[in-house]
């Protein structure tokens, strides 16, 4: 097992940078040794699909304004890797799909954007489940990512990239996207933070389209102040998204300071069924322990519509996956391959340029959308997806403030020992709910099964994230190295 080396915190770099203790310049230069070591040899972990050295050493600079300013941008000379359906300048974004190979954006996403002007450096796009349709980044035309902490296991997916940049200590932070739940699996399965903010906190302006009812940029540290910065750095409204809420973005980072006294967490019943792994099940209850010392009151709620998230994920999600994904054609964008005529064209480019699992769900989409399934798959889909959101609107109107999870049933499983589609969609059972509701959800490392680390999720109202920050501060501070024991 690997160890990976610890990266300087954001806050910490903001700082030597600012003081002239280290320059952007040589913080590249650090990651970019760290990158090329841990990819090196058979056991490479495969986490970035473009890193153009050159390119980012003349680029690893803060403006003299950036420096001179008298409040220094909150992630000040601080790299961060980017998930390949991002979209980035220079380097390509290809949704970890062939039939995107090569494609450089003509502009960036608002995300990134707004990295650049807090004076984060973007450091290079990482691997992904083609699509970001997958729960081990297995799926990817580049090949599969492997785990920092265990070379022969996955890093979680879709965004297993982003995650391993992080939990191999290359860069403290790192984008994501999330869907049904692909921040928070595979930083429960590399032992980092990832963070699924409410749908609306911030732009989707750039992220390449799978589901758009569900989608949102997510984002993962290597500590929760180190996901508080990025947070508070890339939320807000923005008049390139219509769906981006023009509400204040609070400093999340100031939620370090909060007392979680007074504060109630539920404890969902039907996120700790009998079948769940007895030992995940102690890490939660230690946690439950810890806050209830710290004076939190703990609530056993029910949210009964559970179990059905992951049927109605997967009609939902492939539904909307099936028009997004409609554009890749051979037309405008990418791969294009000869066939006989436009429609020859169109199948040989698609038959090809798609992997399997994005096909599946491009065809079950088109299923579910059709005449005569429509009402029986996608309009009950629908009404079922209200009443799983409305489950989280009544309990939190009773008071509740926070609810707490495992984030997933298992700890992160060896490569190709899931073959089984729906298997794999099981993964997302504990996660998918927070996307179809849109509620903001996280997870943080709560300690470790057979060495491999154990998440704990947390979820809170629409725009309650400083309360779940709140909660995961004490929680790291009170778990402290019991966090990765
Ligand atoms: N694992 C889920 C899926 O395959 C979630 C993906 C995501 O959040 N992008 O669809």
């Amino acid at each position: 097992m690997t160890e990976p080396l610890p990266t300087a915190s954001a806050a910490a770099l903001r700082e030597q940078t600012a003081s002239g203790h280290t320059t952007s310049a040589a913080t590249v230069d650090r990651a970019l040794a760290r990158a090329r070591q841990v990819n090196a040899g058979r056991d490479g972990l495969n986490v970035f699909v473009a890193l153009d050295e050159r390119f980012l050493r003349k680029h690893a600079t803060v403006s003299a304004a950036q420096l001179t300013d008298t409040e220094p941008g909150l992630l000040l000379g601080v790299p961060v890797a980017i998930k390949d359906n991002i979209a980035t300048l220079h380097h390509p974004t290809t949704c970890g799909s062939r039939i995107l190979g090569g494609y450089v954006s003509p502009y960036e996403a608002t995300v990134v954007r707004r990295l650049r002007d807090a004076g984060a450096l973007p450091f290079g796009k990482t691997n992904m489940d083609e699509f970001a349709m997958g729960s081990s980044t297995e799926n990817s035309a580049y090949g599969p990512t492997r785990n920092p902490l265990a070379p022969d296991r996955v890093p979680g997916g879709s965004s297993g990239g982003s995650a391993a940049a992080v939990a191999a200590g290359i860069v403290p932070i790192a984008l994501g996207s999330e869907t049904g739940g692909s921040v928070r699996q595979p930083a429960a399965f590399c032992g980092i933070v990832g963070v699924k903010p409410t749908y609306g906190r911030v732009s989707r302006f750039g992220l390449v389209a799978f589901a758009s009812s569900l989608d949102q940029v997510g984002l993962f540290g290597a500590t929760v102040d180190d996901a508080a910065r990025a947070l508070h750095t890339i939320a807000g409204r923005d008049p390139l998204d219509s769906t981006s809420a023009d509400l204040p973005v609070p400093e999340y980072h100031l939620a370090s300071a909060r007392p979680v006294k007074g504060m109630v967490i539920g404890r969902p019943k039907e996120y700790f069924p009998d079948s769940l792994d007895s030992r995940i099940r102690a890490r939660c209850d230690v946690a439950f322990d810890h806050l209830r010392a710290l004076g939190a009151e703990i609530r056993d709620v029910s949210l009964p519509h559970t179990d059905l998230a992951i049927p109605v994920y997967y009609i939902v999600a492939p539904a909307e996956a099936s028009s997004n994904l409609a554009r890749f054609d051979g037309v405008r964008y990418g791969l294009r391959l000869e066939g006989d005529g436009l429609r020859g064209m169109y199948e040989a480019t698609r038959s090809n340029g798609f992997g399997p699992e994005v096909t599946r769900r491009i065809m079950l989409g088109t299923y579910v959308l059709s005449a005569g399934y429509y009402d029986a798959y996608y309009r009950k889909a629908q009404q079922v997806r209200t009443l799983i959101a409305a489950d989280f609107t009544r309990v939190f109107a009773s008071g509740v403030d926070v609810l707490f999870t495992p984030t997933t049933p298992t700890p992160a499983f060896p490569i190709g020992a899931i073959s089984d589609p729906y298997e794999m969609y099981l993964s997302d059972i504990f996660t998918a709910t927070a996307n179809l509701a849109g509620v903001p959800a996280m997870s943080q490392p709560i300690g470790r099964v057979d060495g491999l680390p154990v998440g704990g999720q947390l979820m809170a109202a629409h725009f309650g994230e400083e309360k779940m920050f709140t909660v995961a501060y004490a929680l790291e501070r009170a778990l402290g190295a019991g966090a990765s024991v």
